[in-house]
């Protein structure tokens, strides 16, 4: 499925509906809402604006959709590395393109969006933000600093494509966006007209970080930088690869020292990307360049590794991209190495294998902002963030720390008037070498499956561990409420022009709750599959639900269903197509299939029926789909506040 976002509109319904009736937000519960430490302070600089938390989601699958983007921030993430975009924005990538089942390993590495489309996802989640804090939702009031966040741009992957018309001008427009907000508040219906007069920052960004081509030169690396700098005046991050630690090293710990013995390294990535000294040097340079137009630069560290890909989950590709404990050790190393090579101050900040046990020790090397994706893919997803600033906040007051720069120079040793970027040193030098003897980052503690059992997954009833919901990165997957039902389901004969009663199937639900898909939110990354313990894929499997009549018909020959109406339903299984609305004031359902047009009352009895095709005498209507659209429906209306219904049909003041 191609991804689609929804309008501005639902979503603002959504948040606001379910956190009112159900204390969370795209079912993420407000128990495990960032809601501040009143004993610390967690505030950092990144460049030269403040953000609450030094945490943030990485570039990737939790940063492309604007309901992610909110995630993230119910976590406690405050600096948002985008999803990065380029000029070629209709990619077609491999499915599935996660593999997190122990260490990690993707495919996807770019905005499966349009330009257009990523600019609209990041606007709106923009808006979004800025109307959770005007409505106080977490508890801190408005303006409180509880909600500085930044959102940092990615941009890949040449100088020819960043350079390009259309790079520019998104990149501008996020710059400037006060156009394309205003257009977005202007369009919001008259029930939400209070928000259209917010006073929200029009600048969504004033820096990038710069994602490249494996092998790509350090000339055109370092002309980019300019280009960034001079054209759009942004603070600008390079992402390093971790092959910068060169071929022998990176095996050396990762082969023999970590015990990844199975991972084969691609030795020509490793000759192709820039070099450390290379690095060193241009970083050097960039550096006098950035202040002459008053801007920073630095690094991040570090970019997936390149590895040979074994081909048992994604079949079609040469290489795949590792992530997760290993890359941990790999991209801090590099960072070390590099930060003393450097011997001069440079922002850094830092993604790999980040997790609630080592955010501390990533933070005491400071950097900014630290960020994190396999993890979030892991059972919890989004949720485990809450343990991240837990324990940070519980080691800074163990320290009895309030601030994080008080806490870093404590920690190194260093008083008050220290410099900062010392402290950061000195705990690196403390933390890095140790990190190759921790058993945590070994293959022999990575290399467990998530449990399996031996079960199919059908469309209704499964196990119910509901692991499936939080792992979506784009809150694709929801549970719909049925309760458990068994009844004998009745068919119809039609004989002399009318339907006479004919017996059917029994029916059975098991399960209270039902599990389900939001079709235009899936990519079809493969994350929940592999998380699901029974056999079959949860987006595959379970019903699916277009937000989009477009989207429905647009993914013919797939089951689905979309709401025309609110009470209305459109559904097709098997290629044929059904429809099925509920006339309330009737206490009526009617029903149609291929075949039939059938009225039934709200039991289920059947008041009338006539054919939409000729049938022959003695024919049998099979009703199975009745019941299966019915279910479904009355499900989905017992819960009209929640995100998945409101993104579906509007919120029912609308319906009316
Ligand atoms: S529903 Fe599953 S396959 Fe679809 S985006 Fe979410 S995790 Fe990926
Ligand atoms: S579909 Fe799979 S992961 Fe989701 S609740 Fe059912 S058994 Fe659990």
């Amino acid at each position: 499925m191609e991804l689609v976002g929804v309008s501005l509109e639902r979503l603002i319904d959504s948040v606001l509906t379910e956190f009112d009736v159900a204390q969370s937000i795209f079912a993420y519960p407000k128990r495990r809402f960032f809601t501040g430490y009143s004993e610390v302070d967690f505030s950092v600089d990144f460049h030269d604006q403040k953000a609450a938390t030094p945490l943030g989601p990485a570039s990737g699958p939790h940063t492309q959709m604007a309901q992610n983007i909110v995630l993230s921030f119910l976590g406690g993430c405050r600096i948002m590395e985008l999803k990065t975009i380029q000029i070629l924005d209709q990619l077609e990538i491999g499915r599935p393109c996660i593999d997190a089942r122990n260490v990690c390993y993707n495919i996807e590495w770019s905005q499966e969006l349009r330009l257009d489309d990523s600019f609209d996802e990041y606007v709106k989640a923009w808006i979004l933000l800025k109307i959770i804090e005007e409505e106080e939702l977490f508890g801190p009031p408005k303006g409180s600093p509880f909600y500085d966040t930044i959102f940092d741009l990615s941009v890949g992957y040449d100088l020819k494509g960043i350079s390009s018309p259309q790079v520019k001008a998104w990149i501008a427009g996020m710059i400037d966006a006060g156009a394309a907000i205003r257009a977005r508040l202007e369009a919001l219906p008259a029930r939400l007209q209070h928000y259209k007069n917010l006073d929200i920052p029009s600048e969504i960004s004033r820096s990038i970080t710069l994602s490249t081509f494996h092998g790509c030169p350090a000339d055109e690396i370092e002309k980019i930088v300019e280009h960034l700098i001079e054209e759009h005046r942004v603070h600008v991050i390079v992402k390093m690869n971790p092959t910068l630690l060169g071929y022998d090293d990176v095996s050396r710990i990762l082969n023999d020292k970590l015990g990844y013995q199975h991972i084969r390294l691609d030795p020509a990535a490793f000759d192709h990307d820039m070099q450390f000294d290379e690095a060193v040097e241009m970083m050097k340079r960039l550096k006098k360049f950035a202040q002459k137009y008053d801007r920073k630069v630095g690094a991040k560290f570090t970019n997936t590794l390149v590895v040979k890909n074994q081909k048992d989950v994604f079949p079609d590709d040469d290489v795949a991209y590792l992530s997760g404990a290993p890359l941990h050790v790999l991209s801090i190393n590099a960072m070390h190495r590099f930060r003393k090579a450097l011997g001069e101050e440079v922002a850094i900040s830092f993604s790999a294998g980040i997790d609630q046990h080592n955010v501390v020790d990533a933070v005491l090397c400071n950097m900014v902002p630290v960020t994190t994706c396999t993890d979030l893919l892991k059972k919890g997803g989004y949720t485990r963030l809450f343990m991240y600033l837990k324990r940070l906040k519980d080691a800074m007051v163990a320290a009895e720390c309030r601030t994080l720069d008080a806490f870093i120079r404590k920690r190194a040793g260093l008083t008050a008037s220290d410099d900062l970027y010392r402290a950061g040193l000195i705990n690196g030098e403390r933390i890095v070498p140790h990190l190759v003897h921790n058993p945590r980052y070994h293959h022999e503690a990575n290399k467990k499956e998530p449990p399996r059992i031996d079960s199919q997954l059908v469309f209704f009833d499964c196990v119910s561990c509901n692991i499936c919901v939080p792992v979506c990165p784009n809150a694709a997957n929801f549970f719909l409420v049925t309760g458990t039902q068994q009844f004998g389901m009745t068919n119809y004969r039609y004989q002399q022009n009318t339907f006479v009663p004919a017996d059917g199937k029994f029916f059975v639900l098991e399960k209270k709750n039902q599990y389900a898909n939001l079709a235009e939110f899936c990519n079809d990354c493969g994350n929940c599959d592999t998380f699901c313990p029974e056999d079959g894929a949860p987006f595959i499997e379970k019903p699916r639900f277009f937000h989009s009549e477009e989207g429905y018909r647009a993914s013919f020959p797939l089951d689905g269903f979309f709401f025309p109406t609110p009470f209305s339903m459109t559904g097709r299984l098997d290629e044929k197509e059904y429809y099925l609305a509920l006339h309330q004031e009737r206490k009526e359902i009617r029903w149609q299939s291929p075949e039939v047009d059938f009225v039934f009352d709200d039991d289920g009895t059947l008041l009338r029926g006539t054919p939409r095709t000729e049938l022959a005498e003695g024919a049998v209507i099979d009703t199975e789909v009745f019941y299966i659209m019915k279910i479904l429906m009355e499900s989905i209306l017992k819960l009209p506040d929640d995100f998945p219904a409101v993104l579906m049909r509007g919120i029912m003041a609308e319906a009316g």
